[in-house]
């Protein structure tokens, strides 16, 4: 029988009549879902907009103002004052019962508060997905401006099964930015240099007050206020199972990154955290190769190494990455097929089982950047949704594994209280603090080995949820000895190798293979630390006067200069090109000092074909002859790492960098630990140890050229097995015996030349005393 498409309707709705009872009357509708274009005025992923942060809160707000879905909280402000953010969007009944569900969380985060095997099953099937979707912690992805909104708005307004199902299964916590203070310092400079030849261009200054691009690398020491809102606030309270991080990529590889990540991978991570990475990655390039995306890249580019950028993966949580490729900021670029280049893993002009359907080339936008965003973020919901149980009960598993130890596995780490450095100590247990570490007392004295250990020495065991974050800070690193093919140059790792925090704070710790023969406090906590120089901090009259280089190529190194003089309370003056250039510095200053930044930025800064020429040309001649004369007049200049480069040829030292231009398969330390031996007679080393640590990345190692103008104050190991501490290093030959902290003298002044970064990322306080000590003797 033929029956007309009415009748079918009229039957269907006579099968389902709850479907049919639950039309409301047009009178009881809520007004729509604000859509994103309705706040900003425009539709997101327009060509040549971007937003200032102000209205991307509001946003927020006008949507949780509209939908029961969404509910917006203030989780506190960022460097420069901004609200920082998250949106909660659930279903309206679970978000009813968010105090219930954060206990759910918590049982799961905690296996040790779950009586047995069938009480977890019980939490696996009551229990919702915690999702954390973060977006644009570097500002210049600007795509990740948008995608939060967008991701929010389908949320909010979806009617589909699909999305009524996200919103049953899964608790998504959104924070549209992890650096708000980025979106408007990029906006705006974006929004000035519209139509001319700066358009696109990154600005002149970091987008992170104090760190810039290295805002995400912060997560292990936690010294910036927006890592410690996101720590404290979402990971600590709510403990999510799955992360997403939206950033992008250059223009001219994939069009989209998702994990496996390459190797290798951190030795810590639970692998099945990282067979979770590879399933949900290859999930989404699956999901959104079916709905039409190409040029979609796994396993390639990105590795899995530090924990710097991956506090979820020694938290229970599966970490996603997405990478998609950048347009310039919000003005389309032309990426013809045959200017696609390779990277590491993937070739973007051919197809292989990590990059299935290449993208053919073309125009590329902002608009582009939002929709693979947002496709990206929407298939890991979809399928985290649809695999609930299989995700609480991952994380779960990892969690479980930690509270009873790995075979291989030390019992404890031991950290003595005598004769440690009290700021460190206190660093260090603030650390464990927001990460959720817990650190013990002994109760009783001890022996281990043949050391005798007080009643009060600290004592981290790992048998607890999150021992593996611990052990990857305490213990040495033996980054592997990966090449390019057999015999060849290394392979290059995507960040640094080494991540030892005790190591760069200078504290003490011991492994304890066997459980100790005493009893431990319950978790105990230090009080913060007190950064205070004597004779620096607080200023005032008689204080040597620094000028701190600040360079409009923005470095990281810079800014987190400033951010250690400002935490230490140390004064100083930002110098700028316009200053350096106009001379006559010996009057205004006692110390300068250049940050780490090659010879080249330095010397040339941002081009001027580019930028407008209050920001062009570095320090150029007239800045390089100012430098001479401050020294020549009796001026100290500190020079950080790659910058004692720059001094060595500017100032014509009789210093010579060993390591100059060597091959990559001669000599290679991608940021690692390397033992340091000081002459401790000398005043720029008084009171420190002996034996210390240099944080080593892309410096110069010195040679001295005339004994009678340089002293010698730090210097590496003869003995090349003993230079390296933890990470990687090839080529130790190299650097054995060779000099890396000097000070030279010229004229009536001097130069202090660092072959390392004596304030790495902030986490490098066993060294930070030489920095503040050259400061201070260029006191007049
Ligand atoms: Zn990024």
């Amino acid at each position: 029988m033929r029956r007309t498409t009415s009748a079918l309707l009229v039957t269907l709705a006579a099968a389902t009549p709850l479907l049919a009872q639950r039309q409301p009357a047009a009178a009881h509708r809520r007004p729509p879902v604000p859509t994103p274009a309705s706040v900003l005025g425009f539709q997101p992923g327009t060509e040549r907009r971007l937003v200032d942060w102000d209205p991307v809160v509001r946003y927020f707000r006008v949507l949780a103002a509209a939908t029961d879905r969404v509910q917006v909280r203030e989780l506190g402000r960022t460097t420069n004052g901004a609200a920082f953010v998250a949106a909660f969007i659930s279903s309206p009944a679970n978000l009813a019962r968010l105090t219930q569900l954060r206990e759910t969380q918590r049982l799961l985060a905690d296996p040790r508060l779950v009586p047995d095997s069938a009480a977890a099953e019980v939490l696996f099937r009551r229990g919702k997905v915690f999702v954390l979707i973060t977006s644009s912690i570097h500002s210049t992805e600007v795509g990740g401006f948008f995608s939060p909104l967008q991701i929010a708005y389908q949320l909010a307004s979806g009617t589909s099964p699909e999305i009524r199902s996200i919103l049953d299964n899964t608790v998504v916590m959104l924070v549209p930015s992890l650096n708000p203070d980025g979106v408007t310092i990029v906006s705006r400079w974006y929004n000035q240099t519209l139509g001319t030849n700066a358009e696109g261009s990154a600005p002149p200054e970091l987008y992170h007050h104090y760190t810039g691009h290295d805002n995400n690398r912060d997560w292990y020491a936690f010294t910036q206020v927006e890592t410690r809102i996101v720590v404290d606030s979402l990971y600590d309270v709510w403990h999510p199972q799955v992360t997403l991080d939206l950033h992008q990529q250059g223009s001219n590889g994939s069009r989209i990154f998702v994990p496996p990540y390459l190797d290798p991978a951190e030795p810590n991570v639970d692998p099945l955290l990282l067979q979770g990475d590879n399933a949900l990655g290859l999930a989404i390039a699956w999901r959104m190769t079916g709905d039409g995306f190409t040029g979609v890249a796994a396993h390639s580019v990105y590795d899995a190494w530090t924990p710097g950028r991956a506090f979820q993966h020694y938290h229970g949580a599966v970490r996603i990455l997405t990478e998609t490729a950048s347009a310039s900021l919000a003005t389309s670029v032309n990426v013809p097929a045959d200017s696609l280049r390779p990277g590491a893993g993937v070739d973007p002009r051919a197809p292989a089982w990590n990059f299935v359907a290449p993208w053919p080339g073309g125009q590329w936008t902002l608009n582009d950047i939002v929709r693979y965003q947002t496709a990206s973020g929407m298939a890991l919901l979809d399928h985290v949704t649809r695999n609930r149980e299989e995700w609480l009960r991952t994380s779960w598993r990892v969690l479980q594994r930690a509270t009873r130890g790995w075979p291989d596995w030390p019992y404890a780490f031991v950290i003595p209280t005598a004769g440690q450095n009290e700021v460190a100590l206190g660093a260090l247990l603030e650390v464990f603090r927001h990460a959720q570490v817990e650190v013990r007392a002994a109760l009783a004295p001890f022996t281990l080995g043949r050391e005798r250990f007080y009643p009060g020495t600290y004592v981290v065991v790992l048998r607890q949820p999150y021992a593996a974050f611990a052990k990857a800070l305490l213990e040495r690193q033996h980054y592997p000895d990966l090449r390019e093919y057999p015999g060849g140059p290394p392979s290059r790792p995507y960040d640094v190798t080494a991540h030892t925090l005790s190591l760069l704070l200078g504290v003490r710790v011991l492994a304890a293979a066997d459980s100790l023969p005493i009893a431990l406090s319950a978790p105990v906590t230090r009080r913060p630390p007190l950064y205070q120089v004597r004779g620096l901090s607080g200023g005032g009259p008689g204080v040597v006067r620094v000028g701190l280089y600040r360079s409009y190529a923005a470095a990281a190194d810079e800014g987190w200069t400033r951010w250690t003089f400002d935490t230490w309370g140390v004064p100083y003056e930002s110098l700028m090109d316009s200053t350096v250039r106009a001379g006559n510095l010996a009057s205004r200053f006692d110390a300068i000092i250049l940050p780490s930044q090659s010879a080249r930025a330095l010397l040339d800064g941002l081009p001027a074909r580019r930028y407008p020429a209050r920001y062009a040309g570095g320090l150029g001649a007239a800045g390089v002859q100012a430098l001479r004369d401050f020294v020549d007049a009796g001026g100290t200049l500190i020079a950080l790492n790659q910058a004692s480069t720059f001094a060595i040829g500017a100032l014509d030292l009789p210093v010579a960098d060993v390591l100059g231009d060597l091959p990559s398969s001669d000599f290679y330390a991608p940021g690692s630990i390397l033992r340091l031996q000081l002459d401790t007679l000398d005043a720029l080393a008084e009171g420190m140890s002996a034996q210390s640590v240099a944080w080593f990345e892309s410096g110069p190692a010195f040679e001295v050229r005339d004994p009678t103008r340089v002293n010698v104050i730090g210097r590496f190991p003869t003995d090349p097995g003993d230079v390296l501490l933890s990470g990687w290093l090839l080529g130790a030959g190299r650097l054995a015996g060779k000099a890396a902290l000097v000070e030279v003298h010229r004229g009536r002044g001097r130069v202090i030349l660092f072959g390392f970064r004596p304030q790495y990322r902030g986490q490098s306080l066993a060294t930070l005393p030489l920095l503040f000590d050259a400061v201070k003797s260029a006191a007049r």
